[in-house]
């Protein structure tokens, strides 16, 4: 048996809906599939505004244009998270003053964050991590007394709550990825998100290549111009029409990873009981997405020698996040303070396989073989 890291699930729908936008001669941006998607996630979630972005990437890249982010701003972000969060910011020359992790789960250190706002500071941006949520109403209250903006990077957050409210729906911004390893997908893709709408129509023009391009095609005026920087953010409506079939199934998908996730959970709760492993915490504000699942080793060798165990058994496990601070890029540049807790998450948390047509049996193939590793190598 081999069982991968990750599979990407099809509806079965994905093929129809590319043919109906190729036949419908439309298949750049702003087509009728992109309509689809964008009223999906207005109608379901509430969100005030959605742009479609050829990725979550772009959607953050966006943000920064937004926020008017230049030369010498600060943006605080966590560390323990992809580079895409930041990168953007730094491409519009930005300073990343890069926070800890939470103690019990990878999200932004909430205790220490004020310490870290200057006069400098801009944004702040949070990663909700494996969908699960930061402590958003200090986030927000913090950014109203010192007057900061506030990104979600809800790339890993689809369909998941901060006490009742949608991942996505707090902050100024908030972005969305499709990429092939979230649970829905469109290959490459993202969503930019909206809440404050005076970004509104700058948004639009950004995403044009700086055009008002998108009111002229509404008909509110008469020619397009060129009026703001910006680039081409928006996807072919080919991609849109993937992406439909995904979130008409978005139910189901959800369904499933979630049972998933609780199996594994319930599979691994004697190794957390008899304090081998940790398990995810889930704070009583937020729900769980069933993004991921993972579970944090005592300490890198063991990570190292279970993960290997695992690959030795054809099961693709996967760590991740090198802690950014510390990267190639930023090291000289951080300032010098030490990160502990990104720094433990990055050295003892293992990803397991997780995807939709993960099998029961498939599944506890991999836990046994966790419990196994433990009895016999790691006591
Ligand atoms: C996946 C991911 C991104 C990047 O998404 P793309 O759509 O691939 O650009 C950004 N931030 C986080 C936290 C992610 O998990």
């Amino acid at each position: 048996m081999k069982i991968p890291f990750n599979k990407p699930y099809f509806t079965g729908k994905e093929t129809e809906y590319i043919r109906q936008a190729v036949s419908s001669g439309h298949i750049s941006g702003d087509g009728k599939f992109t309509k689809k998607c964008h009223e999906f996630f207005e109608e379901k979630y509430k969100f005030k505004k959605c742009l479609l972005t050829t990725s979550c990437t772009d959607a953050l890249e966006m943000c920064a244009i937004l926020l008017d982010i230049k030369e010498g701003d600060e943006v605080i972000a966590p560390s323990y998270t992809f580079v895409s969060t930041v990168n953007a910011f730094i491409l519009r020359g930005a300073k990343i003053v890069f926070a800890d992790s939470e103690i019990n789960n990878p999200n932004i250190d909430i205790s220490n964050l004020e310490k870290l706002i200057t006069r400098k500071t801009k944004a702040i941006i949070v990663v909700h991590y494996a969908g699960i949520a930061c402590e958003m109403d200090s986030v927000m209250a913090l950014a109203k007394q010192y007057n900061l903006f506030v990104v979600e990077d809800s790339a890993q957050a689809i369909d998941s709550y901060y006490k009742h409210k949608p991942l996505g729906s707090i902050g100024h911004l908030a972005t969305l990825s499709f990429h092939e390893t979230k649970n829905i997908i469109s290959g490459e893709g993202g969503m930019l998100i909206i809440n404050d709408e005076t970004f509104i129509e700058r948004a639009e023009i950004i995403r044009e290549k700086g055009t008002n391009r998108s009111q002229f095609f509404r008909g509110e005026i008469d020619k397009y111009n060129w009026i703001d920087i910006g680039s081409s953010f928006l996807p072919s409506d080919i991609i849109a029409a993937f992406l439909y079939a995904q979130l008409e199934n978005l139910n189901h998908i959800q369904d499933r990873r979630k049972s998933i996730w609780q199996s594994y959970y319930k599979q691994l709760l004697p190794l957390k009981e008899a304090g081998k492993i940790q398990l995810p915490f889930i704070p009583e504000y937020s729900t769980c997405n069933a993004h991921l699942f993972y579970i944090i080793c005592r300490n890198l060798q063991e990570r190292t020698n279970l993960n290997n165990y695992l690959k030795d058994k054809n099961i693709g496990a996967i760590f991740h996040y090198l802690p950014l601070h510390k990267s190639p890029y930023y090291q000289d540049k951080h300032d010098q303070r030490t990160l502990p807790n990104c720094d433990k998450f990055s050295d003892c948390l293992l990803r397991l396989p997780f995807f939709c047509e993960l099998g029961y049996y498939e599944q506890l193939f991999i836990t046994d073989h966790i419990k196994l590793f433990y009895e016999q190598y790691s006591k």
